[in-house]
């Protein structure tokens, strides 16, 4: 035994193979050696090639190839004491890198701060703090009660414990006021970096509405043991928000947090004012429109439990938040929740499957809920509450259509729509005007007639692509030049739909030259600050007209709006879009029920060439219900989601014909495998980005597991970067 404890200790010390994600074209985590064993969930740096690049663990269960010890290089550095991601959000993520097969490591980097993926320290910034003395803890504040204001903060603060002078600040405490109190013996005021959690108070500093009948029953049961999944259908300003809050009051109550997602745009000021009158506990916000420092901090704050609520966009959704009691995702239909680019996750998607692992209720909230999530609550998957009426007992707006082709009209806009607009405006109210613009393909089009371009193949509109001038169908890649003349009505009125919306802007401010227009679009409003200062501009008195895209149609309250004009819904109703019929009744119920949420009752005006098209029946009549269950009868004759599932390979290149023909090979070796049908290589609909040609092809199985079999070679066969062609996989596309 001497001999071979002699033997041991000329061996090296005994070394373990780390599994690290690693920022690069990696399918898998890469395998490195420590002298240690690291838990996962901790950054190091390590060699990649000649560079040096941050990593992170993770977990023991995530497979490994064939390794040869000999070529395993060693850790460099470990930065982490204790894990930056807890298992929860490690699961989540193992789960989406395989799931959406992007790049290994990109979801655990998604999950991080900009400046923890640098490899900052996780550590928070001293901040100004007040602690209860054991003093303050045993006053019966009763005896403050000469100074009002001493006696609120001590309200304010005995069931915290502990707060930080921003969150005090925000509830209208300002820093002599807490002097008074620490000269007082009951509290204590340092300056320093606090990384414990704090207490839940589950105080509510504003006394809740009285709900009504729907509003309490949705409550009741959407709160629940477990993982409870719900559907809150609620027509807009039904008191969603309201059911919200005090299911987050009641989540506190259990000593637990509550996790709140907004779509990217619908997080401003207004929306975090509410939740913050409403609670006394903190609420920590994450954005995009954060600096890094602000984002890092805000996250820190969340992952060490320093907030009762965290309330963000997108990829808030992987914060780490202990005690974990609810989740939210309000708006659940909106698109901004599925990322375009990269990691093309889904964020409810990802949501859903936390609430799973971390067995909590989660309620997905909305007034036009998307068909996947409809079509779980109508089979039963999840729980199907609904608000069928506005809670302030307000009527929901007239709707009318404006018939086109029987209209007088400049530059699109109906001599109908601009009469009803100068009515309003002389009453001192404001006008809504939505343009339909992004993300539709234009269809060839009579404006005298209504007439539409079709496939001479297919049963299709043909899409109308500007830089080739070319009409081609998505579905079988038949193209011609547009034609000229209407062969229904013989009119030379031939054009995109869709276009011509920018001068009939210009046109409506040269008619009405002293009413002050707010606009709202990609150039004007594009950044998060940008777009709230024109939102405060809707707050002003007086007449003005609000203009804008799809961003106007994210839930936001104005309260001055009485007429709402839709200027050319058409569009969705012909694209090759998969999910454009599903926007356009979103958008046009959504859009309509910004109008009369003020005193007054609402009117919308929808400007259409298609007033008859049975699609619109239901819209006009506030019933999106009959109208999704509509389209869901169409998706399921087509087995499209949810009925089947989707995945989209898009290429793009320099030269089309690269493109093209490595979608082609893809083609024939998915065809070859015999469980998916393969429809393409189509070009995209926005066909020529950036000099680059844009090719898709449609993948489509009726088994999740087949499509992601199928799809799961490819990365080997083809490098993503090769050839001068540039590829992805987006599964469960929200586009095509
Ligand atoms: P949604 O989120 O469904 O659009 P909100 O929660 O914003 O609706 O509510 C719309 C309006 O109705 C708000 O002004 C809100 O204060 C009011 N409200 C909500 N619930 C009630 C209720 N139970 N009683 C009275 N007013 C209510
Ligand atoms: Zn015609
Ligand atoms: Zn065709």
């Amino acid at each position: 035994i001497p001999e071979l404890l002699q033997l041991t200790s000329l061996l090296p010390k005994s070394l373990h193979h780390i599994k690290i994600a690693v920022p690069g074209p990696f399918q898998e985590p890469l395998i490195y050696q420590h002298d240690q064993a690291l838990a996962a969930g901790i950054r190091c740096k390590v060699p990649l090639g000649r560079r040096q690049v941050i990593g992170i663990t993770v977990d023991e269960n995530t497979p490994t190839g064939d390794i040869d010890p000999s070529k395993l290089k060693a850790i460099i550095e470990v930065l982490d004491q204790q894990p930056v991601l807890p298992n929860s959000i490690l699961t989540l993520a193992d789960w989406m890198s395989r799931y959406y097969q992007h790049e290994f490591s990109s979801s655990y980097f998604l999950a991080l701060p900009a400046l923890l993926r640098k490899g900052e320290a996780a550590t928070l910034k001293a901040e100004t703090w007040l602690t209860l003395t054991p003093a303050g803890e045993a006053i019966d504040i009763e005896q403050l009660k000469r100074s009002a204001k001493q006696q609120a903060l001590m309200a304010f603060l005995q069931p915290q414990q502990r707060c930080s002078m921003p969150h005090a600040r925000d509830h209208g405490f300002d820093l002599t006021l807490a002097k008074t109190l620490e000269k007082k013996g009951l509290l204590s005021i340092d300056n320093l970096a606090h990384h414990d959690a704090i207490k839940i108070s589950a105080e509510l500093s504003e006394t809740p509405l009285t709900l009504n009948n729907e509003q309490q029953q949705a409550l009741t049961q959407l709160t629940g043991e477990g993982f409870t999944p719900s559907l809150l259908e609620g027509v807009t300003g039904s008191g969603k928000t309201e059911v919200y809050l005090q299911a987050i009051a009641d989540c506190l109550k259990n000593n637990k947090r509550a996790l709140v997602l907004v779509p990217e745009i619908g997080l401003t000021p207004q929306t975090v004012r509410r939740f913050r009158q409403r609670f006394v506990d903190d609420i920590v916000v994450l954005h995009s429109g954060l600096s890094d420092l602000q984002r890092q901090q805000n996250w820190l704050r969340a992952a060490f439990g320093q907030a009762a609520i965290v309330i963000g966009t997108r990829s808030a959704v992987l914060t780490p938040i202990p005690d974990l009691g609810l989740i939210i995702i309000d708006e659940e239909h909106d698109q901004s929740y599925k990322q375009q680019d990269s990691l093309r996750y889904h964020a409810r998607d990802i949501a859903i499957l936390r609430a799973k692992n971390e067995a909590v209720p989660i309620v997905l909230g909305s007034a036009t809920p998307s068909l996947e999530s409809l079509h779980h609550a109508i089979n039963g998957r999840y729980r199907y509450l609904q608000l069928n009426q506005r809670a302030t007992g307000q009527a929901l707006p007239y709707v009318e259509t404006v018939d086109m082709r029987q209209q007088q009209q400049q530059h699109g806009l109906s001599e109908k729509l601009l009469i009803r607009i100068k009515e309003h405006l002389n009453d001192g109210n404001q006008v809504l005007l939505f343009l339909n613009r992004r993300g539709y393909a234009p269809s060839w089009f009579c404006e005298d007639c209504g007439w539409i371009a079709d496939c001479v193949y297919c049963d299709a509109h043909l899409t109308h692509h500007r830089h080739n001038n070319l009409n081609i169908c998505h579905h079988c890649g038949f193209q011609q030049p547009p034609i000229k003349q209407c062969p229904n009505c013989h009119s030379h009125s031939l054009t995109a739909m869709g276009t011509g919306t920018e001068r009939a802007e210009e046109f409506l401010s040269q008619c009405l030259p002293d009413v002050p227009m707010i606009r709202f679009d990609s150039n004007i409003a594009s950044t998060r600050k940008q777009f709230e200062e024109q939102l405060a501009k809707t707050e002003a008195e007086g007449p003005a007209i609000i203009i804008g895209t799809q961003m106007l149609a994210k839930g936001h309250h104005f309260e001055r709006v009485t007429l709402v004009g839709i200027w050319d819904i058409d569009s969705g109703l012909f694209s090759a879009d998969l999910r454009a019929k599903e926007r356009m009744g979103q958008l046009l119920t959504q859009v309509a029920g910004r109008s009369g949420r003020g005193k007054r009752r609402g009117e919308v005006l929808i400007q259409t060439y298609y007033p008859d098209n049975p699609i619109y029946t239901p819209l006009l009549q506030h019933d999106y219900r009959s109208f999704a269950h509509e389209l869901l009868q169409e998706r399921k004759r087509t087995r499209l989601p949810p009925f089947g599932y989707l995945a989209v390979i898009r290429a793009d290149s320099a030269h089309a014909e690269r493109a093209e023909s490595q979608l082609k090979e893809m083609a024939t070796y998915l065809l070859q495998l015999g469980s998916v049908r393969v429809l393409g290589p189509l070009p995209a609909l926005l066909s020529r980005r950036a000099g680059k040609f844009r090719y898709l092809l449609i993948v489509q199985s009726d088994k999740r597991s087949q499509l992601h079999e199928a799809l799961n070679p490819l990365h080997k066969h083809y490098p993503r970067e090769a050839k001068q062609v540039s590829w992805h996989i987006d599964i469960d596309p929200a586009e095509l």
